[in-house]
């Protein structure tokens, strides 16, 4: 008998946080349940057509760093001097090659420059200046910094700044121009919120990937878990694939994608068990709130987040478009 051919399947998120039904205007609701879904289905377009997995993470992230209402890319939140500084990172299950980069300013797609560093490069994380000029130098599309604003994020820098007593820095340049009509509807999650993506192709190889403007009024150089292979990315064919959205902090000190993944491979839990016995048991316990979502080489899909909502959709061969936000819904 001929083996079943893997099925494939794909799963995105907006990010975690306060999400409560109340806070959402319903066309603010429809415009991110649209947001999520149109990134799921360019993902699903590359699955479809028999493409791997890691074109279809890198489509439905690109979909949402183009889109205004997620803190990635174009929308990004602010770090305290009133840039956008950008994270992402990209993993490969097959091969397990990895791609990252952190604090970048000027790439279009951040997930893009994460993935040439995964295929151009001798190396898995870039940060900074140095990213930026291995961006420019791989002919990845530049932009001005002011092409990542939107007023929603600016004014919520501007509060948090309040609270903490700093000062209001200037307003990048190009600013008012870029503002524009959907990002009129950006929900503000409690300072943050990640892009990602993760899927498993027809031919049983898994990838994820994820993108983030980081925390609003970050400072120091703040880096997040999302950049970080292991912590907000992980994918390998043995086990699973991971993206998490949430306080990076938290999910930096217990590594959990690897975690997740680990769980399946070593101890042989279940896809949704293993999610939810590191989200809702080990982040909880140490008071790390977010969320992650998953796949399996055979198809299986999960997600687990312990806030009030994350925007997320899934969708598999054979299986409907699944779009959520609150904790009430399947
Ligand atoms: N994980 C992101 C960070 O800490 C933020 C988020 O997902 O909400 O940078």
């Amino acid at each position: 008998m001929a083996e079943a051919r893997p099925k494939w399947a794909l799963v995105v998120h907006g990010g975690a946080g306060v999400i409560a039904r109340s806070d959402l205007k319903p066309e603010q609701e429809a415009a991110y349940r649209q947001g999520v879904a149109e990134a799921a289905e360019a993902g699903a377009a590359v699955l479809r057509g028999g493409g791997t997995a890691v074109d279809a993470v890198e489509a439905a992230v690109r979909r949402l760093e183009e889109n205004p209402l997620f803190n990635a890319g174009r929308g990004a939140v602010f770090t305290a001097e009133g840039r956008n500084e950008l994270d992402a990172s990209i993993m490969e299950g097959r091969s397990l090659k990895a791609g990252a980069v952190a604090g970048v300013t000027r790439t279009r797609s951040p997930i893009g420059l994460a993935r040439r560093v995964m295929e151009r490069s001798a190396h898995v994380f870039l940060i900074g200046d140095g990213a930026d000029a291995f961006s420019k130098a791989q002919g990845l599309e530049q932009v001005e910094p002011g092409w990542f604003f939107t007023e929603g994020r600016w004014k919520a820098l501007e509060r948090e700044l309040g609270k903490q007593g700093l000062p209001i820095p200037p307003r990048p340049p190009g600013a008012a121009e870029a503002a524009n009509e959907a990002a009129a509807l950006a929900h503000d999650e409690g300072k943050r919120g990640t892009v990602g993506a993760v899927a498993v192709d027809t031919r049983g190889d898994v990838a994820a990937a994820t993108s983030t403007g980081g925390t609003t009024a970050k400072r120091w150089g703040r880096v997040g878990d999302s950049p970080i292979i292991g912590a907000g990315t992980y994918a390998s064919n043995r086990s699973c694939a991971v993206s998490a959205t949430g306080t990076g902090e938290y999910f930096i000190r217990l590594t959990v994608a690897r975690e997740i993944c680990a769980l399946v491979e070593h101890k042989g839990m279940g896809l949704q068990a293993a999610a939810d016995q590191v989200v809702q048991k080990d982040l909880t316990a140490i008071d790390g709130d977010g969320g992650v979502i998953a796949v399996a080489p055979d198809g299986d899909m999960a997600w687990s987040y312990n806030t009030s909502g994350m925007y997320r959709a899934r969708i598999g061969e054979g299986q409907p478009l699944v779009v959520g936000i609150y904790k009430d819904e399947p």
